[in-house]
Order: structure tokens, then sequence, then C-alpha cells
């Protein structure tokens, strides 16, 4: 084989490679009524739980205001003087901005889930900018104060969206590795044992509170996790816990904390059907 030719075939292994490394589109696997995609965490970008000393975790409830069950999940909260992180939805703070008002006001963190729940993953930029912004408004508005993270919808994000979302929004793009799947209405029983099971140091735990057997699991399961020891932060404080912890290298052993670090594994697949 001549040099030239060795040279060509060189590149063309080179720039194939190079596209291999490219994130994937999500139109490269439909999503259909039953699966997503896969979202793999960006360092520094995107979490799906945080490495931190210490048995804290971040609730969270996507998909709110509800009317109804966001004010019920409120006084729950309050008795147990939980601090919890709103993923929540543009179109129902404009609906219902004082019960987001007053969310904020109890201590809780307010994020941005999107406008109208699209697959962030499939849209052009401008769209995506779109229900960001309208949304990141919506909460300004209602709380006075503009949200620092945001989680896609079904999980559905590119690692160049990711990017350029952190870039544009400063938003850190959150994720969840407790998923009791809730939205498929087990029983507040299941969704409790799901939680309960699955939970560890620096976990970020998803559920939804639009519904009622979500809210109904949640005193009991606030109990347990009590009883286990584990303390409820925002999802902000959680990674400013790790964020402390990397920039204080510690020598003493941390074998208490689980690994369940920045960097694990993306959370499992869900439905598209889930209002994640
Ligand atoms: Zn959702």
């Amino acid at each position: 084989m001549s040099a030239y030719r060795l040279l060509f075939l060189g590149f063309a292994m080179l720039s194939s490679a190079l596209g291999l490394r490219a994130e994937p589109t999500p139109g490269k696997r439909a999503v259909t009524a039953g699966e997503v995609r896969a979202t793999p965490e960006e360092p520094g970008i995107a979490f799906n739980s945080v490495h931190v000393d210490g048995p804290y975790i971040a609730m969270t409830f996507d998909d709110g205001p509800s009317a109804t069950l966001t004010p019920k999940l409120l006084d729950l909260l309050a008795a147990h003087h939980i601090k919890a992180t709103f993923f929540v939805i543009g179109e129902n703070v404009a609906e219902h901005p004082e019960i987001v008002a007053r969310a904020a006001r109890e201590g809780h963190e307010i994020a941005n889930h999107s406008w109208s729940h699209p697959n962030l993953g499939k849209m052009s930029d401008d769209s995506v900018r779109r229900q960001l912004r309208q949304t990141d408004d919506a909460i300004k508005n209602a709380t006075g104060k503009r949200p620092t993270l945001m989680r896609p919808p079904y999980g559905s994000i590119t690692t160049r969206e990711k990017r350029w979302i952190h870039d544009e929004f400063g938003y850190d793009i959150i994720l969840w590795d407790v998923d009791p799947y809730d939205w498929k209405r087990p029983g507040p029983a299941v969704v409790r044992a799901r939680i309960l099971k699955e939970t560890r140091p620096g976990s970020i735990v998803l559920s939804h509170d639009i519904h009622p057997g979500t809210i109904e699991a949640m005193p009991s399961t606030f109990d347990e996790l009590e009883a286990k020891g584990f303390k409820f932060v925002t999802v902000s404080e959680l990674i400013k816990m790790a964020a402390a912890r990397s920039s204080h290298p510690s020598p003493q052993p941390s074998d208490n904390v689980l690994p369940n670090a920045v960097g694990s594994p993306s959370p499992t697949p869900s439905p598209a059907s889930s209002p994640n």
C-alpha cells in the first residue's frame, strides 16, 4: 500500500472515530411510547446523583405545580422540616404562580422543567431556548428569582444541548438516580418501597407532585428515610456539598459514602410516556 493510501486510510479512520464520538441524535433510535434515551452525565454540568460526605439526599418533585396536590405536599414538607426541589412546568407556573411563590418562600428550590414538557432531545435549539426562557421568566415572575437548575422532560437531552444550555442559561442539568415510577401510579406502598430501597447518600430522588398516590406515599416515606438517618437538602445544596468536598480533599477514609458519584451510570431509561 502506498504512503498516500495509508495516509488517506488513516484520515478516513480518524474521521469515522470522531464521528462515533459525536452525540448520537435521538432520531437514531426513535423515541416511542415505552422507551426513552438514556442520558449520560456530563461532569460538572449534569448530575444523576452527587458524591457527598454524609447522609444527604435531595427529594425532587416534577411536573407541577398542581392546584390541589402541591399545597398538600408543601404542608407535609413543612411538618417534616424538609426542603425539596420542584422542577416545574412553565404553563403550570403561569396558572398557579402563588403556589410556586409559596414553595420558594418556604425554602424550597424552584427549577426549570420546560414550558410544556416536550422532548427537548428532538427539538431545534430555538424551540428549546423558547421552552426554557419562557419558564425561566415565569419562575422569576412568581418568585423574584431565576432558577439555576433544569431537568429535561423524560431525561431526554443531547450532550450538545447540555453544553449550550449550561453556557447560555448557567443551568446545571439535573437527572436522578432513584426512580419509583410513580407516574405509573403503582400505589403509595410501592412508591415508598422503591424509594427506600434505592436511596443512598447523595441520591437525587425523582417523583411527581401531580399524582395523588405519590403525595399519599410521602408521609411514611419521609418518616422512614428520616429513621434511616437521611437528611434532606435541595439539589443546589447537594451540589455545593460535593464542590466543597472536592475542593478540600481530606485524607480521612470516607467508607461511609456509597459509590454513588458524579459519573455513575445513567438513570434507567424510562418510557417516553413518563412525565419525568
Ligand atoms: Zn416531567
